[in-house]
């Protein structure tokens, strides 16, 4: 993918992937027009996590001072956590897609970025289930990265496939799991693709009202 990496403020309405890792492919928007990267740089991404609610403030904290301290280390984790969400960008809508099999480039590039997650990860317990987590400890500046690789396994390994779509929005091309009672949403967000388009509808249709009859 070839992005044009521009500057944005994350706000709430640009997580509804319904899951993080989600929502992280979703910080590439109009992938069906000219792609526009938002991750401008490592405190952008820390920006993005935060929001999230995902990832525990004294590690967002910790997070940024390496990056002040290391900031060239910072980009190359940043390119890594790029790497790794277009690696998913391109195995999520393959399966979308039914394409079967997984497309093994995609699978190996996951694969990659997954084994160096679990490589510097913890095993911990929450009560009685095991559970592998990143730590900054271990991790240093790419805990988001490798958190977030971890993560993407467990999103992979339960994914509702018929209840996973890609928004067929405007300038959009967000993943998003529809968890609607109905199953039957079609868009990333009624507030946003889903007016717009509604509005497009409306605006033709308007058009066309105002032409009248047309030639008799
Ligand atoms: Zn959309």
């Amino acid at each position: 993918m070839t992005a044009t990496i521009r500057p944005h403020t994350f706000r709430p309405r640009d997580l509804v992937g319904g899951h993080v890792v989600i929502d992280l492919v979703n910080t590439v928007t109009a992938r069906d027009a000219e792609s526009v990267d938002w991750l401008d740089g490592y405190p952008r991404l820390l920006e993005w996590a935060a929001l999230t609610g995902h990832f525990a403030p004294a590690d967002l904290t910790a997070l940024r001072r390496l990056a002040e301290s290391e900031p060239d280390g910072a980009e190359r984790a940043l390119a890594r956590t790029r790497e790794l969400r277009e690696a998913l960008h391109d195995l999520l809508t393959a399966l979308i897609r039914q394409d079967a099999p997984a497309p093994a480039e995609a699978v190996e590039r996951v694969e990659t970025h997954w084994k160096h997650a679990v490589a510097r990860a913890r095993l911990t317990f929450h009560g009685t289930a095991p559970e592998l987590r990143a730590d900054v400890g271990t991790s240093g500046l790419d805990h988001l990265h490798h958190e977030l690789a971890l993560r993407a396994f467990d999103l992979l390994r339960e994914l509702p496939l018929e209840r996973t779509r890609v928004c067929p929005g405007m300038r959009c091309g967000w993943v998003f799991l529809d968890s609607s009672r109905g199953g039957r949403r079609r868009w990333c967000s009624m507030a946003t693709c889903g007016n717009s388009a509604k509005g497009r509808t409306h605006y033709r249709r308007k058009q066309a009202d105002d032409a009248g009859p047309g030639p008799q």
